[in-house]
């Protein structure tokens, strides 16, 4: 038991369980190892039945919410039903993020209004409304994780609007750091290395970022959903307690390399 991470019992929310290869899957059991108790929200029907089916395999007790981060509705219907039922919030784990497939094929320049708007509300303005659904439930203070990736300050071919989404999901972390930080809340992203999950299936050039990564990061090696999970426990618990608005990397150090 990690319990000097001082998450034992405390209400963390993780939205963004597709499957059991989703990043946010391995943060639950990263989170649930530290004793945290668990509350996930789900947008399908078909990704609560999958998580259904993990949780009684990996006997795990925890609720299961639907919310659609792209209704305002949904939101609101979600955070008033966590509040009814948990009262507090402690930690916050923000791991959706979507894009028109067609707008991740040939170039960015032909990224059309509607997919621009749509990549942009669902993978960036979502952690606003989220941040701002949860504040009044994070009472005790709390922390609040999302998910990025390279493409928000490096081009990589067919990332495009994906990567414009993600450099406004970065700036919006700073954004919030500031508005939250009075009331204790802390949020920062951790940009997460190439790792294969149902989103990363979008990305034509996948695999090639995951051969370069391999044999150019400072491991040598592409990185586990598990690491990504650990670190987001760290970012949840005490021993972080002093970092909100960063973004840190999980990468195997790949972002720090120039020309390999
Ligand atoms: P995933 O497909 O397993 O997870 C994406 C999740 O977003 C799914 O659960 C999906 O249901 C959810 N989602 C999409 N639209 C939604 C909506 N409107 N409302 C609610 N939920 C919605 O893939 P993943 O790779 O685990 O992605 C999780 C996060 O990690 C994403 O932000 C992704 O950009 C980021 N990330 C992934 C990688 C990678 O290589 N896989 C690398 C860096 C960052």
């Amino acid at each position: 038991m990690k319990d000097f991470l001082q998450l034992q019992d405390k209400h963390i929310v993780i939205m963004g369980v597709a499957n059991d290869r989703s990043i946010a899957w391995s943060v639950a059991q990263s989170l649930h190892a530290a004793g945290a108790k668990l509350i996930f929200t789900y947008r399908q029907e078909r990704s609560a039945k999958k998580l259904n089916k993990l949780l009684e395999k990996n006997e795990m007790d925890a609720a299961v919410i639907q919310c659609d981060v792209n209704d305002d509705e949904s939101i609101t219907s979600a955070f008033a039903e966590i509040k009814e039922k948990f009262t507090t919030v402690h930690g916050l784990v923000h791991s959706v993020a979507h894009a028109h497939k067609e707008d991740l094929n040939g170039d960015f320049i032909d990224t059309s209004r509607d997919g621009y708007a749509f990549a942009q509300d669902t993978s960036a303005y979502s952690l606003v409304a989220v941040a701002k659904a949860v504040r009044p439930l994070m009472a005790e203070g709390g922390s609040i994780v999302t998910m990025s990736y390279l493409g928000a300050d490096r081009v990589l071919d067919g990332y495009n609007v994906m990567g414009v989404a993600k450099a406004a999901l970065e700036a919006s972390v700073r954004y919030l750091a500031n508005d939250l930080g009075p009331d204790n809340i802390r949020i920062n992203a951790i940009s997460a290395g190439p790792i294969r999950t149902l989103a990363a299936k979008g990305v034509p050039s996948f695999n090639e970022i995951l051969s370069k990564v391999e044999e150019k990061a400072p491991l040598r090696r592409n990185v586990s959903a598990e690491e990504v999970g650990d670190m987001t426990t760290g970012l949840m618990g005490a021993l972080s307690r002093g970092v909100t608005g960063e973004v840190i990397y999980v990468d195997a150090g790949f972002n720090i390399i120039g020309i390999g």
